[in-house]
């Protein structure tokens, strides 16, 4: 049953300097307020009773998607998952997050959840960061220490956690991909269409086609660990190997054996999500390498 939201003080800092002052200034009684699809929710079931909400929606020029070669794809933070679902950019070059944002809720909550939140938020579910992780991206953050910049794999620490001490996550970057890369996000929820996925899976991969090598592979999985995880141990069974049925199979094995921790809940049990795990990244790395194939006939 929902609760009354207790009483908070709203704030609408009009930039990102007075938004930090704000944060430094009420530490542990303040939350950022992004879209708010996460965050009412939480406090509308009791579980967190900030002091100060500050909306940072309505700081200027904070949601956008810019793309060149040199600098690669940058995303600001408050960025809806909608426009991340519509770029064309993203759909041509970065198509495992365009998939991820197409699975993330319905039309109503993309349209107001943003990027920044997903990630913050830290579910162990959150859509766009297996993607993001197997795309090799990069926060950056700042606070009133300065700016700094992290890869996104140091920056989740447990459930709802993050490495972010008083700091805004401000931008998205991820580089440019090199020739002959190609991915996929791959997920399963229960069949409601606004359900958490149950284990989400993406796969980035650089092929060789003439030698039908994989020259590179980054493999990510959501909702099998405290934190969305990178499967390294599977990508080291394909990396400078040739694209054959039963290295995928090892490795889609290794990842669902050695790379999950998953728990036993009411949407699933744990041997469920782990076989999932073995299927997604399986169907994963063999789409890639037949779309790698393909192209190149
Ligand atoms: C019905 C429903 C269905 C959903 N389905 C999915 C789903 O399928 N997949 C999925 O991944 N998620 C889903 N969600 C969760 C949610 O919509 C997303 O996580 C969303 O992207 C959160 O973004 P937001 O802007 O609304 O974040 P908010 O709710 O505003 O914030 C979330 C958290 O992040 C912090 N935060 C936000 N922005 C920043 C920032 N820039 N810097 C520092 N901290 C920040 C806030 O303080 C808060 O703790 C669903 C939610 C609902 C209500």
């Amino acid at each position: 049953m929902l609760r009354k939201l207790r009483e908070f003080d709203y704030l609408e800092p009009s930039s990102l300097s007075e938004a930090v002052s704000l944060l430094d200034h009420h530490g542990k009684d303040a939350r950022i307020f992004a879209g708010g699809t996460d965050l009412l929710v939480t406090m509308k079931k009791g579980e967190l009773n900030p002091r100060y909400l500050i909306d940072i929606k309505g700081i200027p020029g904070q949601d956008y998607i810019r793309y060149d070669e040199k600098e690669g794809l940058r995303i600001g933070a408050l960025t809806t998952i909608r426009q991340i679902e519509t770029s064309r950019v993203i759909q041509e070059s970065f198509l495992p997050l365009a998939q991820a944002a197409r699975a993330l809720g319905s039309i109503q909550i993309r349209n107001r959840a943003t990027i920044g939140g997903n990630l913050c938020n830290a579910s162990p579910a959150a859509d766009t960061a297996p993607p993001l992780l197997a795309l090799d991206a990069a926060v950056k953050s700042v606070g009133s220490q300065g700016e700094r910049v992290l890869p996104l794999e140091r920056f989740f620490v447990g459930p709802g956690s993050t490495v972010l001490d008083k700091e805004i996550l401000t931008e998205i970057i991820i580089p440019h991909p090199t020739l002959h890369t190609q991915g996929v996000y791959l997920s399963i929820s229960r069949r409601r269409a606004v359900d958490l996925a149950l284990v989400g899976v993406a796969v980035v991969a650089i092929l060789d086609p003439d030698k039908g090598e994989w020259k590179a592979v980054k493999i990510a999985l959501g909702a099998v660990a405290p934190t969305p995880v990178r499967a390294h141990h599977a990508e080291k069974v394909l990396e400078g190997k040739s694209m054959d049925a039963g290295l995928i199979e090892e490795a889609a094995l290794i990842a669902s054996e050695k790379e999950t921790y998953c728990i036993s809940d009411v949407r699933a049990s744990d041997w469920y999500r782990k076989e999932m795990v073995r299927v997604l990244v399986q169907r994963a790395l063999e789409h890639v390498s037949q779309i790698t194939q393909e192209a190149h006939r």
